[in-house]
This record gives C-alpha cells, sequence and structure tokens, in this order.
C-alpha cells in the first residue's frame, strides 16, 4: 500500500511546483475564494497551501489520506464530464507519501478542526485543533525518503520559479479567487479578486493594461474566450502564451499553431504574442486525462478549433491597420 503510493509519488510528484499544483486545484475544488502557498527552500524544506475552502470532517480528512479516496466522483459517467480538477484520489496519499505531512482541514460550521501528521505515508498522530475554517496542509521535507528524487532537484530558485509559474497559470484560470504567493518570508505575489483583466495587468505588469482586448467566439459548440495584448499597443518585447481547455491549463500544437497564425504579421516586426484564452469544448470533444501532469490534449474536430482561435485573434487584432 505504502510503496504503491510511492510508486504513485514517482508520477504525480515530479517537484515541488506538482505537489502545489495538486494541493492548490484541491482547494479550488473545495470552492475557496482564498489561497495562500507559502514555500521555504524552494519547496524543498516547506510548502503550504491554506485555502478558505469547505474543509474536512475528521472522517473525511483520514479518508483524504487512503488511496483512491476521492471524494469527486459519484457515478462511472463523471470520469468523462469532470467538473473537478482531481479525479483519481491520489495526490494526498501519494505526496504524504514521500514527505513529513500535515494536514489541519476544519470543515464549514464545524466548531473544531482535525490535524493529521503523518510521515513517508504513515500516520503517526491525529488531534483536534483550532483553526479558521478551510484546510491547511504542509508539506515539509519532500523526497526525504527518496534519495533519487531527491537528487533531481534543481536550485531553490528555479523550482521557486516553477512554483511561480504554475501559480500564475492557476491564478489566470480564477481571477475570482485571491491568490498570495510567499517564497522564503518575501511576498512573491498578491492578486485580489475581480476580473480577468485587473489579473492579468497584476500578473504581467500594468503597461499592457490599456493594450487588451477581449476575445469571445463561438463556432460548433467551441467557444473561446480571453484577452489578447495588442502588440503595437503594449510595447512588451516578451510573448507570454496562457491557454486553457476545459478550465485546464494546456499547452498544445494546435492551439499555439492557431495563435502564431494569427499573429504572423506581428512576429515578422518582432513582437510576440500576450494572449490568455479559454477554449471550451464538449467533454466529448477533448480528450484530456491522458495522464495527470501531462499538458496535452487531443480534440476530436482540430480543424474547428483552430480556425475559431485564429479567426477571433486576428479579428481583435485587425482595426489598427499596419
Ligand atoms: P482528488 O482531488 O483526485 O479527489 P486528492 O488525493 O487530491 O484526490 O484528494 C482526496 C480528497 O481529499 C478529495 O477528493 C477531497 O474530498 C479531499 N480534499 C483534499 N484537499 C482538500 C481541500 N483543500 N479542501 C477540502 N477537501 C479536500
Ligand atoms: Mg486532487
Amino acid at each position: 500500500e505504502n510503496l504503491t503510493n510511492k510508486i504513485a509519488a514517482g508520477e504525480v510528484v515530479e517537484r515541488p511546483a506538482s505537489v502545489v499544483k495538486e494541493l492548490v486545484e484541491n482547494s479550488l475544488d473545495a470552492g475557496c475564494r482564498d489561497i495562500l502557498v507559502e514555500i521555504e527552500a524552494g519547496g524543498r524544506r516547506l510548502i503550504r497551501v491554506t485555502d478558505d475552502g469547505g474543509g474536512m470532517s475528521r472522517e473525511d480528512a483520514l479518508l483524504s489520506m487512503e488511496r483512491h479516496a476521492t471524494s469527486k466522483i459519484a457515478s462511472d459517467d463523471d470520469l468523462f464530464a469532470l467538473s473537478t480538477l482531481g479525479f483519481r484520489g491520489e495526490a494526498l496519499p501519494s505526496i504524504a507519501s514521500v514527505s513529513r505531512f500535515t494536514l489541519a482541514s476544519r470543515r464549514q460550521g464545524s466548531i473544531e478542526g482535525t490535524e493529521i501528521y503523518a510521515e513517508g505515508g504513515r500516520i503517526k498522530e491525529v488531534k483536534a485543533c483550532g483553526m479558521a475554517e478551510g484546510t491547511a496542509i504542509t508539506v515539509r521535507n519532500l523526497f526525504f525518503n527518496t534519495p533519487a528524487r531527491l537528487k533531481f532537484m534543481k536550485s531553490a530558485e528555479t523550482e521557486a520559479g516553477h512554483v511561480g509559474d504554475l501559480l500564475t497559470r492557476l491564478a489566470f484560470s480564477r481571477p475570482d479567487v485571491r491568490f498570495t504567493y510567499i517564497n522564503d518570508g518575501k511576498t512573491v505575489f498578491r492578486v485580489l479578486n475581480g476580473t480577468l483583466e485587473e489579473r492579468v495587468a497584476a500578473l504581467l505588469g500594468r503597461s499592457i493594461a490599456g493594450a487588451l482586448y477581449p476575445l469571445d467566439a463561438s463556432v460548433e459548440g467551441v467557444t473561446v474566450r480571453g484577452l489578447v495584448a495588442r502588440p503595437d499597443v503594449s510595447r512588451s518585447a516578451a510573448g507570454h502564451l496562457y491557454t486553457f481547455i476545459n478550465g485546464r491549463f494546456i499547452r498544445d500544437r494546435v492551439v499555439q499553431h492557431a495563435i502564431l497564425q494569427a499573429y504572423r504579421n506581428f512576429l515578422e516586426r518582432g513582437r510576440y504574442p500576450i494572449v490568455v484564452i479559454f477554449i471550451e469544448v464538449p467533454a466529448g470533444e477533448v480528450d484530456v486525462n491522458v495522464h495527470p501532469t501531462k499538458h496535452e490534449v487531443r480534440f476530436r474536430q482540430q480543424g474547428v478549433v483552430h480556425d475559431v482561435i485564429q479567426g477571433v485573434i486576428e479579428e481583435a487584432l485587425r482595426p489598427t491597420p499596419w
């Protein structure tokens, strides 16, 4: 059982950023409005994710440490209509199996919380605790019992950068949620809840705020929303591509090609796209769950998806003649 968790950890938990991803996605699934992420020493010493979501009862908290104890699949059909980000019930036991793990959670309306402490996946202590409603998960000494993994960790700076990139993407996907990221006691960013425009400006720089144009198109069940920065207005040399499919950050060949096509005239002038785009397709039209950590998808109607994206961006970039 514990070995299985350690093996699963090899797939799910590659580095500190993958731990943060799983924990923050759980927080979002729990309906939180506020997420605090703290790391120390690039996440190697400490990773803590605190949320104000629904929380867990003592029983649910204990259950969550068991393999395949997801609360997110009610029937087989749900597997094909995923509205939550998690669905395999592997993340918590996997992370716990390769760290010193503390889960503290208090369900909304409950008088106290529960704290569970585990080492290398073995539960050592369960006790009641006072805390705010929500959940706080602390992961210390990641990979302390898997030296091979530990060797693959990069410098604290590099790992902290990966966490920052990941949190930026997650923060774009949910502008309605407040995010705070603290690295070694310093606040890297704190973004309040608001519109997508506000979030993009807060994270990519106020200078592009005035250059943002909305995207909105829907063709044959494929919906595209988001923002592009007009490169003639933004004066930004660097490009930023944030692409989400059905709420998940994805780097997809077809989507990227469509964006670059739409920007081709600007690319020739050395201006790169700044695009935050949300593509929604019916669940059966896209295969996203090939692997929990893969950023890849397969569209059934590639051509339609490509043309909607290219078309809507070209439209947004059109008004100013070059
Ligand atoms: P999954 O997300 O695939 O269901 P996880 O191992 O990530 O599996 O989490 C197991 C379960 O623990 C979740 O289904 C959920 O019920 C509970 N859980 C985990 N994190 C939180 C959280 N931050 N708030 C509330 N419940 C949580
Ligand atoms: Mg999960």
